[in-house]
């Protein structure tokens, strides 16, 4: 799977599954837009950079729509199209629903699925001018199964899985493709906040009897963003070790 020539987008590229998937798009050729807060996503790109890869920061507020469409903006303006859109930064604001604050709502479902409509609105028009385009959402293994004390972030990546369905019914016909992954429990900061009985009971529901790496998820972004995954649509590709079959 080659990405020579293409520009992709990875939001939340700071840290964790984001920065992998940067990461793997530059070592396949890819120029990666690597979006972050502020400069939070500056040392990815550095990174990248030093080890032969083509990578820019670029700076965007999941919660702020001005700075998303700024975004696509200037990737258009700075390198004439968007091959690959990875919509994959995101938060958790676990709580039981009874105690569950309207914020802790709101800032889930903003982050986690308002961001990915106004990303796809903006970035659409530029791939069908362009016939073609790869969009690839990162949804959870918890948007599929439910997970009791997350019902906004089970809401927020089950819409996510609702709306890429849709949205690859609408642009199939433009050569747009849409698709999710969705990982399981995933070695990253967002999970080592979890405590240890916590993980040891969802490693418990494992098949594969451990955690997945970033780099797990990497690859199956980068394959669903390739060439070759040119006929897979609005498909849901679970990296869960086998969690949920
Ligand atoms: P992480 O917390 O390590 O990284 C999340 C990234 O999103 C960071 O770069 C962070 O800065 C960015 N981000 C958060 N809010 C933002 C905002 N308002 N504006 C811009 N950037 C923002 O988490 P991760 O584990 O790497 O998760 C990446 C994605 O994978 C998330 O969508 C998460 O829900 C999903 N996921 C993770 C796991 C897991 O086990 N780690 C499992 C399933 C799904």
């Amino acid at each position: 799977m080659s990405f020579d020539n293409k520009v992709a987008i990875v939001t939340g590229a700071s840290r964790g599954i984001g920065r992998a998937i940067a990461e793997e798009l530059a070592r396949r050729g890819a120029f990666v837009v690597a979006a972050a807060r502020g400069a939070n996503a500056k040392a990815v790109a550095d990174e990248i950079a030093a080890s032969g890869g083509k990578a820019e920061m670029a700076s965007a507020d999941m919660t702020d729509a001005a700075s998303l469409e700024a975004l696509i903006h200037r990737t258009i303006e700075r390198h004439g199209k968007i091959d690959v859109l990875v919509s994959n930064a995101g938060i958790t604001r676990d709580q039981l629903m009874l105690r569950m604050k309207r914020a802790d709502w709101d800032d889930v479902i903003a982050t986690n699925l308002t961001a990915a409509f106004t990303l796809c609105q903006a970035a659409l028009k530029p791939m069908i001018r362009a016939r073609g385009g790869r969009i690839v959402a990162v949804s959870s293994v918890v948007g599929q199964i439910g997970n009791a004390g997350q019902a906004n972030y089970a809401a927020s990546k089950a819409g996510l899985i609702g709306f890429c369905k849709s949205l690859a019914r609408e642009v199939a016909s433009r050569h747009v493709t849409v698709n999710v992954v969705a990982p399981g429990l995933i070695d990253t900061d967002m999970t080592r906040a979890l405590t240890s009985d916590a993980q040891k009971d969802w490693t418990s529901q494992i098949p594969l009897g451990r955690l997945g790496s970033p780099a797990d998820v990497a690859a199956a972004v980068c394959f669903l963003a390739s060439d070759e995954a040119s006929y897979i649509t609005g498909q849901v590709l679970g990296v869960n070790g086998g969690m949920y079959m």
